[in-house]
């Protein structure tokens, strides 16, 4: 469904922070891709996003294709309607709106029966959304708002949903909560995954395949099990020696 080939990404002009990054994503999967901070992992989703400009980012070199064509010179809008969302790191939500607002912003690019429709599903995904919907957003739990920002990304009805660092800065419980529904929807609805993730424990026991990147290149890859036995991978990710 989305293949990455031989990407190239460079910030201001010099500095290179994806090297020859291919990877692919087949359509129903949950794949993760895994490594630590400032490896290179929201550069490859922003690339995907088409949002890179934003940051002096750009892709010189390979392919992002999707469905078999070309993203690389696609605009954001393009991809989001496309059906390619992505759930920032630290969730961005929108601080001073209401979660029921938040929500509605990322159905922007849907009709109001549409919008109707996503709020329902999300409040039936995550009850705990439904209890606080109309309160600010900004005084939320750091779960709770993980939970708004996925249920904003479904609101736009995404085919490949991309989540960068759900977990970060939450507690296992939440972790697990926000997990499982995800791999829910994977199951029930079809919908493909694209996880990104420094905890590569609760990662791997998610998806069916992992990559893992170092230093803006992919060192390891293969299915998720073989991965989560690999030695290499207990000593570094999973902090077993
Ligand atoms: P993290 O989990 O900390 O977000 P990451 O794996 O997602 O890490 P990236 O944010 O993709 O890593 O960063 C990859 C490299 O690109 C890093 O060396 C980082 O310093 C650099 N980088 C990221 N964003 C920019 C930017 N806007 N301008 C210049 N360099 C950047």
């Amino acid at each position: 469904m989305l293949t990455l080939t031989n990407l190239q990404v460079l910030y201001d002009r010099s500095i290179q922070a994806v090297r020859d990054v291919s990877l692919t994503v087949p359509k129903g999967k949950v794949v993760a891709l895994l490594g630590s901070n400032g490896a290179g992992k929201s550069t490859i989703l922003k690339a995907i996003s088409g949002v890179l400009g934003q940051e002096d980012g750009e892709v010189i070199g390979g392919d992002i294709r999707f469905e078999g064509d070309s993203l690389v010179h696609a605009a954001p809008r393009a991809i989001i309607e496309r059906g390619l969302l992505q759930v920032p790191e630290g969730r961005a939500l929108f601080a001073t709106l209401t979660v029921e607002e938040n929500l509605i912003m990322g159905g922007y690019t849907r009709s109001p029966a549409e919008t109707r429709e996503g709020l329902e599903r999300v409040y039936a995904m995550f009850p705990r959304v439904k209890e606080r919907r109309k309160q600010i957003s900004g005084y939320l739990s750091g779960g709770e708002q993980q939970m708004v920002a996925i249920g904003r990304a479904l609101m736009g009805r995404p085919r490949l949903l991309m989540l960068d660092e759900p977990s970060l800065g939450l507690a296992p419980q939440i972790v697990e909560t926000i997990f499982e529904t995800v791999l829910a929807l994977n199951r029930d609805t079809g919908l493909t995954v694209l996880l990104v993730e420094q905890n590569a424990q609760v990662a791997l026991k998610a998806a069916s395949y992992g990559y893992i990147i170092e230093n803006g290149r992919i060192v390891l890859d293969g299915p998720a099990d073989k991965l989560a036995a690999n030695d290499d991978v207990q000593e570094f990710y999973l902090g077993f020696a």
